[in-house]
């Protein structure tokens, strides 16, 4: 592990040094005076002085060497519809875009809402933001109008950029009459919607506000648009967190450190080199899509494939065999997909050419061992899960294969990245924690280039929720509960909220997680804790069972039901035992894949769930309440 952890504590050990090489990935139009500005702690500024653009570096940059080589291969299974552009191709689209934009009064420093579906005028709209100098706040397309209006009341844009409908599944969903019921929801008044029309809604709304955006691409088709050339430090976006732990928080980023950071990880993590192609199958809406869908794919001169659709259709082999069909070499997504894709045929995934993968990338919530295992042995390639946050903009854990090809452990997402001074704290004192004890994951002043630079219209926010909930030390906590081992490997136990309290003991539902999906009935599992009389709070557990219908029987499934409780007395004693299993045939999810366990505790403690940020499936809520009166 030498040369991982020469690398990292140089990163750690002099910042100013480490980050002042890696700033050369990119290009300034004016020079940076100071690598850091640590004057005003907690906040950090990077690359304070220079000026450069996120558009440019992405789009601009690469014309003289690889204008023809495809930048964005366009896949949508929702409409059949599948389109390439060229980096000369994008960078004529995003100059339309941005002529457009600029015709519609958006200037440098303007927020733009960002509300479309996987389409590449999502790509071209963030794009055209960036070269304008302006700040973009991407809304995934599936927010319900409250959620829409909470974050256009935040935000206040001059502009919203919006489609007729978006399709999921085959099924269309309008969007305009959800803008249209945010902006009457909204106390911040847009004064335009720029509409793309794919001709999918069946009835699309007629409103005043609404500006056709493809009479104006036509009138804009020769448009020039100079990039604005940004300090550093001022912002390039605002993107809300998934809302999984409760109210949204804007997270405000910056153009040159996001730059510099990303680049970095494209060879550190990601090892994607200029003319590979990566996939990342995730949604703009998310930091994982602003990052590795568009960002850090084009700044490192990649193609990157942007896919409208779900991983089961027409049938669960549709990714392997667009991977074959655009000879993929990276692929990206999250745990929940492959755990959809392990319940279809295996056989598709061998059906496919997969020679041209290297490396597939997992993100966003656990990645338990059983899909683990399968996908690794399945695809016979490394499968790096890496940890981060909407906060964070990249990984913070992964195994950084560019610097040195780390084993993987399974459990894991590996080892700190540069810049991340990553410390387990015992919560109560503040006190780092040794190798093999639970902790909270904190991350030591200064965040390293990329992470966020406050949240977004309320620097207060950004210290009190961050950087003040650790006794006796001023750290960023990321709220989440983690062990590491004595290699540096961190295993994520949960969110600080999820820790439960049973009589006394601190216990991660993650770990019980772990201990009920090891068994060979188990598919998905959620434990929540709930209030109990006795013991302050007990354990419950949600199963989703591999096969239903062996265990339909009353017997079976009782008798399922204790060997689930065993399993855990083996793995973790007795006191992590559940109080209850209940089988269900599926679990409430946001649309991002992560487990709504606060709507499942709410419901197994007889309370209603309240207000959610987004819902894959909202019949999984009365599959909850049944499984509980069973
Ligand atoms: P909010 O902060 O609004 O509640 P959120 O935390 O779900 O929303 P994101 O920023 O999208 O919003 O998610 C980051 C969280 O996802 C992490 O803090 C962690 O809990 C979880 N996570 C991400 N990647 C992994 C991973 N590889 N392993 C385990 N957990 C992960
Ligand atoms: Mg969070």
């Amino acid at each position: 592990m030498t040369r991982y952890r020469d690398f990292h504590r140089r990163s750690i050990d002099n910042p100013e040094a480490f980050w002042r090489d890696e700033a050369r990935r990119i290009h300034w139009e004016t020079p940076f005076e100071t690598v850091l500005d640590r004057s005003n702690p907690p906040f950090a500024r990077w690359f304070v002085g220079g000026r450069t653009n996120l558009c440019h570096n992405a789009v601009d940059r690469h014309l003289a060497e690889r204008a023809q080589q495809n930048a964005l291969v366009y896949v949508s299974t929702e409409t059949g519809i599948e389109r390439r552009y060229t980096y000369a191709e994008l960078h004529a689209e995003v100059n339309r875009m941005a002529a457009v934009m600029r015709s519609l009064g958006v200037k440098r420093g303007a927020v733009v809402l960002i509300y479309l579906p996987m389409i590449p005028e999502a790509l071209f709209a963030m794009l055209a933001c960036a070269r304008l100098g302006a700040i973009h706040s991407v809304v995934f397309g599936g927010f319900a109008a409250p959620n829409l209006a909470a974050r256009i009341d935040d935000a206040k844009p001059v502009l919203i950029v919006t489609a007729d409908a978006g399709a999921r599944g085959g099924k269309v969903i309008d969007y305009t009459p959800l803008v249209d019921e945010a902006l009457a929801r909204a106390s911040h008044k847009t004064p335009r919607v720029l509409l793309i029309d794919r001709q999918l809604a069946p009835e699309r709304l007629n409103a005043s506000y609404l500006v056709d955006y493809e009479p104006l691409r036509e009138q804009f088709f020769d448009a020039h648009v100079p990039c604005e050339w940004l300090e550093s430090n001022e912002p390039s976006y605002v993107l809300y967190t998934s809302g999984t732990t409760g109210k949204p928080k804007g997270v405000q980023r910056d153009v040159g450190g996001y730059a510099v950071a990303l680049a970095a990880s494209m060879e550190y993590i990601f090892e994607g080199k200029a003319g590979d192609t990566m996939f990342t199958a995730s949604d703009v809406g998310w930091v994982v899509g602003h990052s590795y869908i568009v960002y850090a794919p084009l700044l490192a001169g990649l193609t990157t494939v942007m896919y409208e659709g779900t991983p089961i259709r027409p049938d669960g082999g549709i990714w392997w065999r667009l991977v074959e069909q655009h000879r993929i070499n990276l692929m990206f997504t999250a745990p929940t997909a492959l755990r959809v894709l392990k319940k279809q045929d295996p056989a598709l995934l061998k059906k496919a050419d997969l020679s041209s993968l290297r490396t597939l990338f997992l993100a966003g919530e656990p990645l338990d061992e059983p899909t683990a295992s399968w996908i690794a042995g399945a695809l016979g390639k490394p499968v790096i899960d890496n940890y981060w946050q909407t906060e964070t903009g990249w990984p913070m854990l992964a195994i950084p294969r560019g610097v040195e090809a780390l084993p993987t452990k399974l459990g894991s997402p590996g080892v700190p990245s540069a810049g991340f001074a990553l410390t387990l704290r015992n919560e109560l004192t503040g006190d780092p924690c040794p190798p093999g004890e639970k902790g909270v994951l904190t991350l030591n002043y200064p965040l390293p280039p990329g992470c966020m630079s406050t949240v977004w219209g309320d620097d207060q926010r950004f210290v009190s929720t961050y950087w003040s909930s650790i006794p006796n030390h001023q750290v960023y906590s990321t709220f989440d509960w983690g062990i590491q081992d004595e290699d540096g490997y961190v295993t994520i136990l949960g969110r600080t909220d999820d820790v439960i309290n049973v009589a006394g003991h601190r216990l991660g539902t993650r770990e019980i997680e772990e201990a009920l999906s090891s068994h060979p009935a188990v598919a998905e599992v959620a434990v929540v804790g709930v209030t109990d009389s006795l013991k302050g709070q007990a354990a419950m557990a949600f199963v989703v069972l591999r096969d239903a219908q062996a265990y339909a029987e009353g017997n079976t499934r009782t008798k399922l039901q204790d060997d689930l409780m065993t399993t855990v007395d083996r793995q973790l004693g007795a006191i992590a035992r559940p109080s209850r299993v209940v089988i269900v045939s599926m679990l409430p999810k946001t649309r991002s894949g992560k487990l709504l366990r606060r709507a499942i505790a709410a419901l197994a403690e007889g309370r209603e769930p309240g207000d959610l940020p987004t819902i894959e499936d909202a019949s999984a809520l009365q599959q909850v309440r049944e499984g509980l009166q069973a």
